[in-house]
């Protein structure tokens, strides 16, 4: 398989791993997995968003509610051994299921074993060729081998191909001769191939050629296994009943979707209770007998060959320009890609969610960093996300930022290393550049500045820029590389906006006539310029001395709030200024302002997106997007001591209307580029593949 898809770990772990004694081995898993399970707690078990019915799902037959699909991988001879005792359990339930026997592994499969099941109902199946982790490592080695498994799968009369490791490269699956593979997962990040197939429904994987696939079928049914497997659960997370299994069952069947289940009879003890690389017999035969007992007629208890041939049933009867049914469901055009974004200051978060929430809608799996410091990791807690706290703010000395920026990027290499994304969406964060660099990982960059000097070493593989920044940088649209969005990059979240009046109370402004929300320029960041603190002591003298105003005053953070309270006593003496002395959202108190002053670029244009005046303090190189806006009369430039004077109306706001909810121009576009980068992503890894085999 082509490196770019396999973890650093997982490459060390099966090199390493016929050295390593099996207690240690799993020591290492179950280590890694506590903190997998930590960042996936929103996507695992259950990931909400692949209960969606795919497009044209015609149901199960006889009108069943949902599909109970057990199959079994058996992975060495103490498997083999309890083989039969596991299958006598399942018909005390009234079911049946599937065996998949390793070929060419540690084991000698009995004939007549397999001869028991088939005669008791149950199916048996290849499972991968000598089980090494190797089976994917070149295309030209997979055909060779393939030849071998096809010659199993005819002796033993079977359909059906699941890999070792649940490694897979579903393009070449066409080459074995079978109905079905099951190699897949609606979601499982434990897995080294931890990309699921976004469905718990089966669904069709066709030949990129029409009609040469798997069987001259045109092409073979993916079943992909939607309840965590028994070692998963009872091995390495070491749970101590079934209940995950019976809560994502239960959902399942709420979708109508298919419960399809690995158990290795490896792992299972008939005996007691388990030992810690096995686990208790009745945890399963209880699971069973519930599902049973609840759902009884609603349940379809198939074999993975009677699930497959009913999916191709539909799909044979599908003219070739409706091959739509049962594929693979709407939510993802290609399969999801891991991105990585990094939450490096506060306006990165509103920013990022609704981008999130978008790209996991699309089968996407986003994981997160964010850096402590300037109350960035508070704000994504507030906003509900699941992040990875990494490095922390270092000052703003230059050595210690340059200092800073070096050691977070180790950091940050750390965490690309273990999580592996094909893909970094930045808006700014120049650790992550650094970290991606060294790891060659492409970089998506959001940007609405032009100024923000790069050196070319850092320069990103694609750029995603308002337009009339994108006029500045890509004159004549020429380049794909840089791509424009229209509108303002605060465009993308304000529609997510729901007023909170509850903030007046918090800050005490309900008596203010007029509330103005004052952001000095950050004195930290590479743009500070001093005159516009001339400029900030001169906005507070006016805001001050002018009846009925209420100034809520926003320092960048501690430090720049302690300067301020030292510098300028006199502002704080009576209520007249206040600094929250928690996160605020900062929207919010934008739309409940009668007028922001502002240094920093986000508040201006958050407040211009919201249609709030709003005065820029900034007083660096102007960008596009600032020159736009206040070309536009959306943006007052304050460039000078008399521009506060005679620019600054300090009156209330009579026009409150909300921003539309609507999702914004600038989201669908930037959606939009990131589909097609995705797509040129799925493209490079063919071509890589290709060139990869003929070597
Ligand atoms: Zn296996």
């Amino acid at each position: 398989m082509p490196e770019s898809s396999t973890s650093l770990f997982t490459r060390v772990y099966y090199v390493a791993k016929p050295f390593l004694p099996r207690a240690v081995r799993w020591a290492l898993r179950r280590h890694r997995a506590a903190g997998i399970r930590e960042r996936h707690a929103d996507t695992w078990p259950i990931k909400e968003v692949l209960g969606d019915t795919p497009a044209g799902w015609r149901g199960w037959p006889e009108g069943k509610r949902f599909a109970l699909v057990l199959t079994h991988d058996v992975e060495g001879q103490e498997g083999v051994e309890k083989v039969q005792a596991l299958a006598e359990l399942e018909m005390r339930c009234g079911l049946r299921s599937c065996f998949n026997f390793i070929p060419e592994g540690g084991y000698e499969v009995p004939g007549s074993l397999r001869e028991w099941l088939v005669s008791n109902g149950f199916e048996v199946g290849v499972h991968d060729l000598n089980h090494d982790g190797k089976l994917y490592r070149s295309h030209k080695d997979f055909s060779q081998k393939a030849l071998r498994i096809n010659r199993y799968l005819r002796d033993w009369q079977a359909t059906g191909f699941r890999s070792g490791f649940m490694l897979r490269e579903l393009d070449w699956l066409h080459e074995l001769d079978i109905e079905y593979d099951c190699s897949t997962f609606d979601t499982d990040p434990f897995e080294p191939q931890p990309d699921g197939a976004h469905t718990i429904f089966p669904y069709w994987i066709s030949h990129p050629d029409g009609a040469q696939g798997a069987r001259a079928r045109g092409g073979y049914v993916e079943l992909p296994y939607t309840l965590p497997q028994d070692s998963t659960l009872f091995l390495l997370l070491k749970e101590g009943d079934a209940g995950i299994w019976e809560r994502k069952a239960d959902w399942i069947a709420s979708k109508g979707g298919m419960v399809l289940m690995n158990v290795h009879p490896d792992y299972v003890d008939f005996e007691g209770t388990g030992n810690g690389m096995t686990f208790g017999a009745t945890h399963y035969e209880n699971f069973l007998k519930r599902i049973v007992r609840q759902y009884g007629d609603g349940v379809w208890n198939a074999l993975p060959g009677e699930v497959s041939r009913f999916v191709y049933a539909g799909v044979s009867k599908l003219t070739p320009d409706r091959v739509s049914w049962p594929m693979k469901p709407s939510v993802a055009v290609h399969p999801g890609i891991k991105i990585w974004i990094d939450l490096e200051n506060t306006p990165h978060i509103p920013f990022f969610c609704p981008i999130i929430r978008e790209l996991q809608r699309k089968g996407h799996q986003v994981v997160l960093t964010a850096r402590d410091g300037y109350q960035t990791c508070e704000m994504a807690r507030f906003h509900g996300l699941n992040f990875q706290r990494i490095g922390r703010h270092y000052g703003k000395n230059l050595v210690a930022k340059v200092w800073g920026l070096v050691v977070r990027s180790v950091q940050l290499l750390g965490f690309a290393r273990d999580e592996r994304p094909a893909l970094i969406l930045n808006l700014g964060s120049r650790s992550q550049a650094l970290a991606a660099k060294f790891l060659g990982i492409p970089v998506v960059e959001i940007m609405d500045y032009e100024h923000t000097a790069e050196s070319a070493f850092l320069e990103s593989r694609w750029y995603l820029t308002p337009e009339v920044v994108n006029e500045v940088l890509n004159p004549g649209n020429s380049s794909t590389r840089f791509r424009a969005y229209r509108g303002l990059k605060e465009d993308v979240y304000v529609p997510d906006f729901q007023p909170d009046a509850s903030i007046l109370d918090q800050l005490n402004l309900r008596s203010a006539r007029v509330v103005v929300t004052i952001r000095p320029a950050a004195t930290e960041a590479h743009y500070h310029n001093s005159e516009s603190e001339e400029i900030l002591v001169h906005v507070m003298e006016r805001m001050l001395t002018s009846p009925g105003v209420r100034v809520v005053l926003l320092p960048r953070n501690k430090r720049q709030e302690r300067e301020l309270r030292n510098t300028h006593p006199a502002w704080f003496d009576d209520s007249k200024v206040i600094i929250p002395s928690e996160v605020v959202n900062g929207l919010n108190l934008v739309w409940h302002s009668d007028l922001v002053i502002s240094g920093g670029g986000t508040m201006n244009r958050e407040a211009a997106a919201m249609g709030v005046p709003v005065y820029s303090i900034f007083r660096g190189r102007l960008g596009a997007v600032d020159r736009h806006l206040s070309q536009h009369n959306r943006l007052v430039l304050i460039e000078s001591v008399t521009d506060v004077d005679h620019k600054i109306r300090v009156e209330a706001r009579s026009d409150r209307e909300l921003p539309n909810s609507e999702p914004s121009a600038a989201l669908k576009d930037i959606l939009g580029h990131l589909d097609e980068i995705v797509s040129s992503l799925h493209a490079g890894e063919v071509v890589a593949r290709r060139s990869h085999a003929s070597r």
